[in-house]
């Protein structure tokens, strides 16, 4: 994270929200030495009384690691992190294909689980003397002339008034501080509600304990309108998902059809068969597990003056398709701690300016993964079944083994580098049309002019 510089410390900040991005902000500013007071609304996950979170399971790619090895957390992190070469896809007929990430094995994702991460971060947040958190505090309006922000505390359902000097909002899409944001300053918010919802549904080990399907492998049934994928935890079981539109129209179908169990075994059965038998709790899992919502949340303004500025999912939430959230939201913390680095070393603090470069920096970026996002549902559910699309994966590793470091897959630039997210957006747009212009009438590699490709790639494509 480059040199250390001397920074005035002398106030506490204050950040709203202990998952995945406030927690980790927390311990990258305390071991810079900030004192931070973080709040949480839920009880301490650790003491086994929380509830439970969005999907069990996340992909996490080179982002989210760089920025866990910032912290000094990678190597605990790697000990419940399961490697994924690629999406393993499930066809109608039950036959399983492996379409791998990378240009080769060193290029994978991890499947990690979402609660040990969390408290993995808390673990590092408890050995620093300058982080305190505070669980059960939920914020609940913010008075601005007196900087005082007021929670509620679930232990003894009183209330607390806690002054700030600086916020940092890390409460997620539905965040309370930016809502309160907004009624000072026009942040530009937009949200986009998904017209598909998710279902997690689970598969356990078999019966020695041996996992039922490869867990190196992200697993994806592509339906057309809706799919199922499944990623591997630590013990061998799978965490299933199903997004599915919320309403069936005429040319998809909808979790509104699914509403009783004859129904929605006849739907798992027409649709995905092969792992119907491998879900033993199925009945009550499509009973008991909600549909969760998706969205998509941009904002023009990250931050209100010097006094508060959001990051994550409050500021950015995307939908799940490109397994980024917590990558995106993570690289914001080290983003941060850069501009803190770069800004007025020595000097006193500005956070207005520090604020404002960290939203310059990473509007755009939001925006780019955002829009991603949501063309990787299209890929995901869609594209992946062609014979076109598996011509252009192979094309496009071919071209990176041929031209490294120029031609690098829009994917493995999400994925597998940190170049900037709208970066990638603007490299993949170029590269689109020089694959568009090699496959014209091309049905295998065979067909393709690597001269020209190369001749294309020099002339529109500096090094990453
Ligand atoms: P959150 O993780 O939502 O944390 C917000 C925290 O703030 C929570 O602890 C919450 O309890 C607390 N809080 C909320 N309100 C208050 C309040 N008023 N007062 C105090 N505390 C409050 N991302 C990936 O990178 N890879 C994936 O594979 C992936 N898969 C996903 C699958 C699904 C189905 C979904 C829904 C999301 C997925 N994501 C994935 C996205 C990822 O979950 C989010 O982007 C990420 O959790 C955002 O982190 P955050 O810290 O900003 O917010």
């Amino acid at each position: 994270m480059g040199k250390r510089v001397n920074m005035q410390k002398d106030s506490t900040i204050t950040i709203i929200g202990a998952g995945m991005a406030g927690t980790l902000q927390a311990v990258l500013l305390a071991q810079r030495g900030f004192r931070v007071s973080l709040f949480e609304r839920n009880p301490d996950p650790r003491k086994g009384d929380a509830p439970a979170g969005r999907s069990v399971n996340l992909a996490l790619g080179e982002r989210g690691r760089f920025a866990l090895d910032a912290a000094g957390l990678l190597e605990k992190v790697d000990t419940f992190s399961i490697p994924m070469r690629g999406r393993m896809l499930h066809s109608p007929e039950g036959e399983q294909r492996l379409q791998p990430y990378g240009k080769d094995d060193t290029e994978v994702i991890y499947s990690v689980h979402r609660a040990r991460l969390n408290e993995c971060l808390l673990d590092a947040a408890d050995g620093l003397e300058e982080l305190s958190i505070r669980f059960n505090h939920q914020l609940d309006r913010i008075d601005w002339d007196t900087n005082q922000a007021w929670f509620k505390c679930s232990e003894d359902s009183g209330e607390i008034a806690h002054g700030f000097k600086v916020l940092i909002g890390t409460d997620g899409a539905g965040s309370a501080l930016r809502r309160s944001m907004q009624t000072q300053a026009d942040l530009g918010v937009s949200e986009e509600l998904l017209e598909t919802g998710y279902k997690e549904l689970s598969i356990p080990p078999g019966e020695n304990g041996e996992p039922l399907l490869d867990p190196n492998a992200l697993h994806v049934w592509p339906r057309g309108g809706f799919m199922l994928i499944g990623l591997a935890n630590m013990d061998n079981s799978f965490t299933m998902t199903l997004f599915l539109d919320n309403h069936a129209s005429d040319n998809n179908r909808g979790f509104d059809e699914l509403e009783n169990w004859p129904a929605q075994l006849d739907f798992m059965n027409e649709y995905f068969a092969d792992a119907v038998p491998l879900i033993p709790d199925l009945e009550r899992e499509f009973k008991q597990n909600p549909i969760g919502l998706l969205g998509t949340i941009r904002c023009k303004k990250w931050h209100m003056d010097s006094k508060a500025l959001i990051i994550g999912d409050a500021a950015h939430a995307i939908v799940p398709f490109h397994g980024q959230g917590v990558n995106a939201a993570f690289e914001d913390c080290v983003a941060l701690m850069e501009c803190l680095q770069e800004i007025e070393p020595g000097g006193e603090i500005n956070w207005k300016e520090v604020f404002s470069e960290l939203q310059d920096r990473r509007i755009a970026n939001a925006n780019a993964i955002a829009d991603m996002a949501l063309e990787n549902y299209e890929i995901m559910r869609e594209s992946v079944r062609h014979e076109g699309f598996l011509l252009r994966k192979e094309l496009e590793h071919e071209l990176e083994r041929r031209h490294p470091g120029h031609f690098i897959a829009r994917y493995s630039l999400v994925m597998f580098h940190r170049i900037p997210y709208a970066e990638a957006y603007r490299r993949g747009e170029i590269q689109a049309g020089i694959l568009d212009e090699l496959l014209k009438g091309a049905s295998s590699l065979d067909d393709v002019d690597f001269e020209t490709a190369a001749r294309l790639i020099n002339h529109k494509l500096n090094t990453v």
